[in-house]
């Protein structure tokens, strides 16, 4: 088989894998937890993308560093796993494209990088020793998490306006 299909085969085959694996996440995950981890995730896009371009509208992937749309982007894991507590640490969450993400498992050695510059090696210590507790969110917790980060979410959307705004004005000086 000529080298390219071989590699597009490896490729979808794990888009696949990753597409059963969030199917699978979500059946077998509370659905407070799901709602949450929706909401959580835009909140990691819109935090990263107002940081790295300014706009809610766009944000560079921290591993390849190509810009995306909002849409297009998403909030990848440092470190791999969905059931374990690190599941809604900010620290650990950050945007990346679909190929870093998925296709490339994570791009770990970049993103690895990108936490080195970005924390430091005791949080990535810390992170990696959270990651071997298994997901235990009391319905409390959930339930503050999810008003905060409704809160979080308008907040930067509004932001964005006042940005925006601001723009204009030196634009028509
Ligand atoms: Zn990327």
């Amino acid at each position: 088989m000529p080298k390219r299909k071989k590699r597009k085969k490896k490729v979808n085959s794990r888009i696949k894998r990753a597409s059963d694996t969030w199917k699978e996440w979500i059946e077998a995950t509370p659905k407070n937890i799901v709602e949450l981890w929706k909401l959580f995730s835009k909140f990691i896009r819109l935090r990263d993308c107002l940081k790295t371009t300014g706009t809610i509208w766009r944000g560079k992937c921290v591993t390849c560093g190509r810009v995306y749309r909002f849409n297009d982007l998403h909030a990848g894991h440092f470190i791999p796993g969905r059931m374990n507590s690190i599941l809604f640490n900010e620290q650990a969450v950050h945007i990346q494209c679909f190929r870093c993400n998925v296709v490339l498992g994570g791009n770990w050695p970049l993103y690895y990088r990108f936490m080195q510059s970005l924390y430091g090696q005791e949080i990535i210590e810390d992170l990696i020793d959270t990651s071997f507790l298994k997901m235990n969110f009391e319905e409390k917790w959930v339930n503050q998490a999810f008003e905060y980060y409704s809160w979080a979410v308008d907040f930067m959307r509004e932001n964005q306006q006042l940005i925006e705004s601001d723009t204009s004005k030196i634009a028509t000086g």
